[in-house]
């Protein structure tokens, strides 16, 4: 092999791994689907298929989600806080000591550079794992003073003990496959939860081999299980089990409206993270040297296949024409490629559907009357490859402007000093949806008038989609149900029992 396709192969260890039989993972054992479906998965930059996974259905969902129920009553419910953080901090370190491996398979499978997908294994994988582990000691209930059927002081105690909310089902996308089985994991095991795990079924890989690493770093068998599977299958019998307590999805909010309907039966809780279609607001005073790369990195991160891509740019008109024209140089140099090339910049979209699904966007991009600064088309060949693309002179009124297009498109609109502030919010908050957004100004009144006048979960200044572990993360509006990471990330997955003696 040349040594430039040595840069471009994985390593003997993926080889390996990717040549194992990849079966589901319930109560600690790796067991075939009960059909003996499997399911392909592809690498998106070659096309070819570099596995077959066990693709489980509702049978599987039960005994996964049987598994998990006993669990909750087994040797898991009896560790001390301690010893369940230690589990946890140990599962951290397996990651980082995994961590190229991980990184390949989660490149094969998604696309995604290498760099991007070791450095997030780091932060949103081990660090986002450590976060939590700190707070498995740490959950605790109240004393209340209360005088229930007129009791008098000291007559009466009331406490409040925060629980685990039981079995937990979480459903995830497939843009980002180890953070996101990370941010449902972390959590869950945290609180003394166990769960059923259903990665996408374009990426189940990453999910699959993170589940082996938490067995090999002492969480008992059945705490965490993964049914491969079907979206519309073991996905929608996870969602109508009658035995889960709780749904944790990640997805589209198409897809998250089937989850609250398939959650009624039992009532089940359910918190959601859907799609996005964020403003990102530029000043003529902003730092133009930040706001070009910031908002290259806002939108084309995970080749814009991010709910938190800053996919709508209101930029004021004296600073229109320099920042349209910084971020066409910007792309025009953007390396397209293989993730496992060190030199690529921006791997493939996931699958030809959603290439497809992305081009009839910029056609009707084309069509709008947009202008076109930069990109507008894929790469012949293999891969599913579409060169990041610039539309200036947008509107809120066009479709590639509306919708959450989940690739690499940019819109950028225009606005002046008559608009106002309540202009410029209106037209950012012209969406279904509400995740993340950014104002980018020297100037701290308008940055924070703005930024609490933007309906989203988040809003970053000077920066955008500011993500870290313990900042509360969440949509407002069509973006979601309740919040992940941070303190608040625990509460989805805690009851609370109030008991009361009477002496
Ligand atoms: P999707 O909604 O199609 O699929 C998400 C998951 O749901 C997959 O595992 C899929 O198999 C499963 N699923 C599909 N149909 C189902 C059903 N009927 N019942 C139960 N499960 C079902 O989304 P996707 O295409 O995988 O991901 C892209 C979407 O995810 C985008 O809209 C993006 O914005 C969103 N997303 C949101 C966040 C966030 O934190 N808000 C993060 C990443 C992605």
């Amino acid at each position: 092999m040349s040594a430039a396709a040595e840069s471009l192969a994985p390593s003997p260890a993926t080889r390996e791994y990717l040549a194992g039989e990849h079966l589901l993972l319930i109560n600690g054992e790796r067991v075939p689907a009960a059909s003996g479906e499997r399911i392909e998965v592809q690498d998106p930059a070659t096309e070819e298929i570099i596995a077959t996974v066990a693709g489980a259905g509702a049978d599987d969902v039960d005994r996964a989600v049987t598994a998990a129920r006993a669990a909750l009553k087994g040797e898991w419910s009896t560790m001390t806080s301690y010893e369940r953080a230690r589990c946890i901090l140990n599962f951290a370190d397996e990651i980082e000591k995994n961590v190229s491996l991980i990184a390949e398979v989660e490149v094969m499978e998604n696309g995604l550079p290498r760099m991007i997908s070791e450095y997030t294994a780091v932060k949103f994988g081990a660090e986002f794992l450590r976060y939590y582990a700190g707070w498995a000691t740490k959950i605790h209930g109240l004393t209340i003073p209360v005088s229930p059927m007129d009791a008098r002081n000291g007559e009466t105690l009331t406490y409040t003990r925060r629980e685990p909310i039981g079995v937990v089902g979480a459903i995830i996308p497939w843009n980002a496959p180890l953070p996101m089985a990370i941010l449902k994991l972390a959590p869950a095991l945290a609180t003394g939860c166990t769960i059923v795990l259903k990665p996408a079924e374009l990426t189940p890989l990453t999910a699959l081999l993170l589940v082996e690493l938490a067995h090999k770093a002492g969480i008992p068998n059945g705490v965490i299980n993964v049914v491969a599977g079907y979206g519309q299958s073991a996905g929608q019998a996870l969602a109508e089990h009658p035995d889960v307590d709780k749904i944790s999805f990640t997805g589209s909010t198409a897809v998250g409206k089937k989850i609250i309907e398939a959650s009624t039966g039992n009532l089940k809780k359910v918190t959601l993270e859907l799609g996005g279609k964020s403003p990102f607001v530029v000043f003529p005073d902003a730092d133009l040297e930040r706001v070009i790369p910031g908002a290259i990195r806002g939108a084309f991160f995970l080749q814009g296949q991010n709910c938190m891509a800053s996919t709508r740019l209101f930029v004021h008109e004296d600073v229109f024409d320099t920042v349209v024209h910084g971020i066409a140089q910007g792309v025009g140099a953007m390396k397209l490629g293989p993730g496992l090339d060190p030199a690529s910049m921006l791997g493939p979209l996931i699958s030809g559907d959603q290439r497809d699904r992305v081009m009839a966007y910029i056609d009707a991009g084309k069509e709008s009357g947009a202008e076109l600064v930069a990109g507008g088309d894929a790469l012949p060949g293999k891969g599913f490859f579409i060169k990041p693309t610039l539309f200036a002179r947008t509107n809120m009124d066009m479709k590639i402007a509306r919708e959450e297009i989940f690739g690499p498109v940019l819109c950028v609109q225009s606005f002046s000093d008559s608009d106002g502030l309540e202009g410029i919010a209106a037209e950012a908050n012209k969406t279904i949806y509400g995740l993340s957004g950014s104002v980018w100004t020297k100037d701290i009144s308008i940055a924070h008038k703005l930024a609490a006048m933007i309906d989203s979960g988040q809003v970053s200044i000077n920066c955008h989609a500011a993500v870290d572990p313990a900042i509360p993360f969440g949509g407002n509006k069509q973006s979601g149900w309740g919040r992940e990471f941070g303190m608040e990330g625990l509460e989805p997955y805690l009851k609370t029992k109030a008991t009361t003696v009477l002496y």
